[in-house]
């Protein structure tokens, strides 16, 4: 694709604040942005030039937003791979492609592609039935986490087993829908990589942060991660290898488990911008929601070095009201607009930039 040229609109799938920061991005470089999303007044309709409120099985409406559209990403990966070829058959393309979304909706394919692609992840078992748990369980080592196979994310659709006499109620917390059953995995930390891989296939990774979770929800990213920089590399080089698998387009992040020893275990890609990556605006060259636009309209990467030593603190609930008198001078505070706080719902973050970087 020729690069887009400014004044060009792009289209992204998803309203959320996810879609809003990409949104903010683009208009910087210049381009229009229309938002689809079923959910009356998203937070990034309230930054873009127009907003789509249409669901995702709407053919009619999918086409018309892809005439309206140059080109057209996502910001949720659960976008119906059905609605992805309506836009498609409209004749535009959607990016990052089908391919990376059709493999991260599925936790079973994910993983199987992963582990195809020599990129090691926990040991899992295919669960159909509640009968199939605890067989699996017991050649899992006695301990594992029950995940429903599609559309399950900070820590919804998950259930923990430590006896076979929990497999029919832990079945039942997941909705009783296909799932895998995944072995528990005592890891010394959490990191995350985030790759972008733009039209020519150029590749570039930031970082990897530290990520620390409660209650399976993102709490805080840090940088730099404080591991040895062989880990580091080795968990650039396996993501940059998925997003070329892939074929991908655009921002990717790939989760791993850091075992005591060292050993990368891959948890689960995004085929998008990803928290974990929030700080990636102040203290890099390029931050995600850049570079992610950058990629999908066809222009050249931007450089991902790293500036400053961060960290990024997500706001969540109640503590979206944030009083903005608290903030500590090196506090960069991003709010996602949302009109309401309610538990476990992300409402903003922080990034604290800690001191410029000396390595
Ligand atoms: P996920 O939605 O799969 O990213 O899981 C959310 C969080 O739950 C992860 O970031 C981990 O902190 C924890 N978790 C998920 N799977 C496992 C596992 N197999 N072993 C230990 N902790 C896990």
């Amino acid at each position: 694709m020729s690069p887009l040229r400014p004044g060009a609109t792009i289209g992204i799938l998803g309203g959320g604040q996810l879609g809003r920061m990409m949104a903010t991005a683009a208009a910087q470089l210049g381009f229009d942005v229309l938002i689809y999303s079923p959910e009356d007044d998203p937070p990034a309709g309230r930054v873009a030039t127009g907003a789509f409120q249409a669901d995702w099985d709407d053919a009619e409406a999918l086409s018309e937003f892809a005439r309206a559209c140059d080109v057209v990403t996502l910001e949720f990966e659960n976008v119906p791979v059905a609605s992805v070829e309506v836009i498609e058959a409209a004749g535009k393309r959607v990016l990052p492609g089908a391919k990376s979304l059709s493999v991260s909706q599925d936790r079973l394919t994910e993983k199987t592609f992963l582990n195809a692609h020599g990129i090691a992840t926990a040991p899992f078992r295919e669960i159909e039935a509640a009968s199939d748990i605890p067989a699996a369980l017991e050649s899992l080592g006695g301990k594992g986490v029950l995940k429903t196979r599609r559309e399950g994310y900070d820590g919804k659709g998950q259930a923990w087993v430590h006896d076979p006499a929990e497999a029919e109620s832990a079945w039942q917390k997941i909705g009783a829908v296909p799932a895998i059953l995944e072995g528990a995995i005592a890891f010394a930390c959490e990191i995350s990589v985030l790759v972008a891989r733009s039209q020519t296939g150029a590749t570039i990774s930031w970082a990897p942060p530290r990520n620390e979770h409660e209650n399976g929800i993102l709490a805080r990213s840090t940088v730099p991660s404080g591991l040895a920089r062989a880990i580091e590399d080795e968990a650039r080089r396996k993501a940059m290898h998925l997003a070329d698998a892939l074929g991908h387009i655009g921002v990717l992040a790939l989760e791993f488990f850091v075992l005591p020893d060292g050993t990368l275990l891959a948890n689960e890609f995004a085929p998008r911008v990803h928290n974990s990556g929030h700080w990636t605006p102040e203290a890099c060259q390029t931050g995600q929601f850049e570079q992610h636009i950058r990629c999908v309209a066809g222009w050249p990467l931007g450089d991902t070095h790293r500036l400053f030593d961060a960290e990024m603190l997500n706001l969540i609930g109640e503590a979206g009201y944030v009083d903005p008198a608290k903030l500590g001078k090196n506090d960069v505070l991003t709010l996602y607009g949302k009109r309401e706080a309610r538990p476990g719902r992300k409402m903003g973050h922080i990034t604290r930039r800690l001191a410029p970087r000396k390595d």
